[in-house]
């Protein structure tokens, strides 16, 4: 893991920096370019927006690690309301949630109630996509998702790459017919968790996707979505799937938003299920320091604001 990439994940966890950082216009600038605003009415817009193009969207609400059990309640009462007015508004958007932010740190039997009460309210035809988080929670994450499917078939988990254990993990829940959103991985993980070397988390990442794709072939898989930027990565997998003959709607690139905007548009031109995952909110920090880990040049970008 390189030297930037490490700092900034540990700034993310930093209590003094993040509440400082928000005090900042220039931080506030740089942020503006991976979030539509801090208002759902701000990620209803960019929806719109992203629809005249053919593009699908994704909201999640950002905030993690809630302590409080009232808080946890307030996120979940707030994705009924992003549902009700997705739905008013027929624009097909989805939402993905992050298990912490639910009071998995209170009880997971709590979290799982707050899960429930909006798994039990999205329409039939949509998926509830569940966030993976940093390594300690996966066990309780996909026990949860396990239970979550009993409620909801249609529920949907994030799968890391980076991790050793995803391809025994995914063997695990293919019997259960799951929808993966497969993704390379954004924590600060140690080598014995995860894979150091990115070449190898890009393997990682394609070789679980052909598992994904050839499940879905069989029909045993739910919705395959695949969560990356990277354009040399999504060329192989488009190029594996005509070979395999996967069909091009039997997968989806997800890609977040204000990153690779004109490959998310090529992918939707080119007939590909293309999906764009719209953050909003007041929490942003932690997120925000994870985009700048994952691509150290935008730090530059971070400071070009600052001048
Ligand atoms: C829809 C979606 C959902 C996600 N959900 C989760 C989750 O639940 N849990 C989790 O751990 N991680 C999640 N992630 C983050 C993911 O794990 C990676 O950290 C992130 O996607 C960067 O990896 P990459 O596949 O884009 O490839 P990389 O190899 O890191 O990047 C490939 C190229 O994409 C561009 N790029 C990538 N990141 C950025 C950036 N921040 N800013 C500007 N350009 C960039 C650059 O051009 C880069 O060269 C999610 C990502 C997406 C797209």
């Amino acid at each position: 893991m390189s030297l930037m990439r490490s700092l900034l994940l540990a700034a993310s966890q930093n209590q003094w920096l993040r509440e400082r950082a928000s005090r900042y216009r220039f931080v506030r600038r740089s942020v503006a370019r991976f979030m539509p605003g801090e208002t759902l009415e701000d990620a209803l817009a960019a929806a719109r927006n992203l629809k005249e193009k053919n593009i699908g969207a994704v909201f999640t609400h950002l905030g993690e690690n809630v302590a409080e059990r009232a808080e946890a309640v307030q996120v979940a009462e707030h994705y009924l309301g992003v549902m009700e007015r997705n739905h008013a508004q027929g624009l097909g958007t989805e939402v993905s949630v992050k298990l912490t932010q639910l009071g998995l740190d209170i009880s997971p039997d709590f979290c799982f109630e707050n899960l429930k009460s909006i798994l039990e309210r999205e329409d039939k035809k949509s998926t509830v996509w569940i966030d993976m988080e940093a390594s300690n929670y996966v066990d309780v994450t996909l026990e949860l998702y396990r239970r979550a499917l009993a409620v909801f078939p249609r529920a949907g988990i994030c799968l890391q790459a980076y991790l050793h254990r995803t391809k025994d993990d995914l063997e695990k829940l293919l019997p259960l017919r799951p929808a993966v959103r497969l993704v390379k991985g954004a924590y600060k993980e140690p080598p014995e968790i995860a894979f150091p070397r990115k070449r190898d988390v890009d393997e990682s990442f394609f070789s679980l996707t052909q598992t994904v794709l050839r499940a879905r072939k069989r029909g045993e898989m739910g919705r395959v979505a695949l969560g990356t930027h990277d354009v040399a990565l999504i060329r192989r997998i488009s190029g594996f799937a005509e070979s395999e003959g996967v069909r091009k709607d039997d997968f989806e690139i997800h890609m977040l938003y204000g990153i690779q905007r004109g490959e998310q548009m090529r992918l939707a031109g080119n007939g590909y299920r293309s999906i764009v995952l719209v953050a909003y909110g007041r929490y942003w920090y932690a997120w925000f320091l994870r985009r700048l880990a994952e691509r150290p040049a935008n730090v530059w970008f971070l400071l070009r604001n600052l001048f």
